[in-house]
Order: C-alpha cells, then sequence, then structure tokens
C-alpha cells in the first residue's frame, strides 16, 4: 500500500468507527493514534483497517475496531485510572487504553501473545503497559484495586474476582454468555452498596478459558 493509501483507508477507518457510536473524541484521538497495523501480522496484515475482527496467533482473534472503541467508551476511563484488561490478544486494545489512563496492566493465558504485544509497546514506546502472562480470571490481587476492568474474552458470568478487585466507583465491561452463542457487553458499576448491571450490545467473543494456553 502507497503513503495515500494507507491515509484514505484510516480516514474510512475512523469513519466507520463513528457511523457505529463511536462518539467520545477522546476515545476516537486514542483510536486515531494508534495504528491497527503493527498488531495484525502475516496474511491479515493488509485488512488491519477494516471493521472486521481478524485471525492473530494462538488461534485467537483482535476484535473487530468499532466494537473496541465502543467498549473503550463504555468504560469511561479518566486519565488517572488505574484499568486492568483481560485478554491482551494482540495488544491492540491495551494500547488504546494507555492513551486515556495512567496505568494499563493486560494479562493473557498465551505467553506468545503476551511477547508480541510487549514487543509493540517497546517498538511504539508505551511505557505505561505492563503485560502478564497468566489466568486473568483471578485478576491481578498484587495490583489491585483497579478503577476500571475490561474483559476481552466471554465469561459465563463477571469473574467473581474481578469484581472483588474493582474499586468502588469502578466499572467493569464484559462479554457474558456462551461460548458458541451470541453474547451480552454488560457493564458492572460498583458502587457502595452493591452492583449496579447494565446490558449495552449484543457481541461475539471468544471465550475465557481456565488456565495457561498451549502455545502455537
Ligand atoms: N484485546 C485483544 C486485542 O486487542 O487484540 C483481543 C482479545 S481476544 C478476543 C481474547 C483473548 O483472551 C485471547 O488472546 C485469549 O487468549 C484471552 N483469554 C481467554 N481466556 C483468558 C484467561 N482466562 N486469562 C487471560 N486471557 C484469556
Amino acid at each position: 500500500m502507497t503513503e495515500d493509501e494507507i491515509a484514505q483507508r484510516k480516514m474510512q477507518f475512523l469513519y466507520a468507527l463513528r457511523s457505529k457510536g463511536v462518539t467520545d473524541k477522546a476515545v476516537l484521538g486514542a483510536m486515531e493514534a494508534i495504528d491497527r497495523g503493527p498488531f495484525i501480522r502475516g496474511l491479515f496484515a493488509t485488512r488491519a483497517y477494516e471493521d472486521m475482527p481478524l485471525p492473530i496467533a494462538c488461534g485467537q482473534t483482535i476484535s473487530q475496531p468499532s466494537v473496541v472503541g465502543l467498549m473503550t467508551q463504555a468504560l469511561q476511563i479518566s486519565p488517572r485510572d488505574k484499568v486492568l484488561e483481560v485478554g491482551t490478544g494482540s495488544g491492540y486494545q491495551a494500547a488504546i487504553l494507555s492513551k486515556l489512563a495512567r496505568r494499563v496492566y493486560t494479562i493473557d493465558r498465551h505467553r506468545r501473545l503476551v511477547r508480541e504485544a510487549r514487543e509493540i509497546f517497546d517498538a511504539l514506546d508505551l511505557t505505561n503497559i505492563t503485560a502478564i502472562t497468566g489466568d486473568g480470571s483471578f485478576g491481578l490481587p498484587d495490583q489491585a484495586p483497579f478503577d476500571r476492568i475490561l474483559v476481552t474474552a466471554a465469561a459465563e458470568d463477571p469473574p467473581g474476582p474481578l469484581l472483588a478487585q474493582l474499586k468502588v466507583g469502578g466499572i467493569m465491561v464484559v462479554p457474558v454468555g456462551q461460548s458458541d452463542a451470541v453474547q451480552s457487553l454488560i457493564r458492572v458499576h460498583k458502587t457502595e452498596t452493591g452492583l449496579d448491571y447494565d446490558e449495552l450490545r449484543p457481541v461475539r467473543f471468544v471465550p475465557l478459558l481456565e488456565g495457561l494456553g498451549k502455545d502455537t
């Protein structure tokens, strides 16, 4: 692709985000600043600016950009926030979070995905992200509590350890439902008196699985 073609595709990319409901200026700014291209390796690299989920290593996917935008927008991140992302995948979502939050922790059960995401974070000089290999269903007790938690794999229920690691006043966004069906994107507000849930939209995510992944 020539530079002009890339610039044109990026414009169409931002237009697609707006037309699908990503309207928060800070989120759009972060998505303009973070090029999706470097997060997609191999055959699918040329399709980076399409509003589609695409395959990445270890049989996983990089999420659809408009869904990334809507989930980020739903988190209502402020610049002082400490954010946990469960499901690093390509690292694209974490990179966007890093432009909006003070500190981002991201965890994936695949060692290879974490290693490759770290390489991109280093190359882009995104120094406020820590990427960790592990089972994110249990969160990161050492770094808790978090202002915001984003789960980018579908859980049957919002995981209890993650709810426990959310600050009072905090927000968690998580796809909930069976892995072979359409799931609901749920936003949880933790208040002084309990948890308030609202259902945002239907989504389709790979499942939140137990334990460490077998790397490919
Ligand atoms: N946020 C990613 C991105 O920007 O590319 C996309 C995430 S992909 C849809 C879901 C990811 O969740 C996969 O990389 C998968 O390995 C990871 N995952 C599934 N279960 C997990 C668990 N229990 N702990 C940590 N990561 C998990």
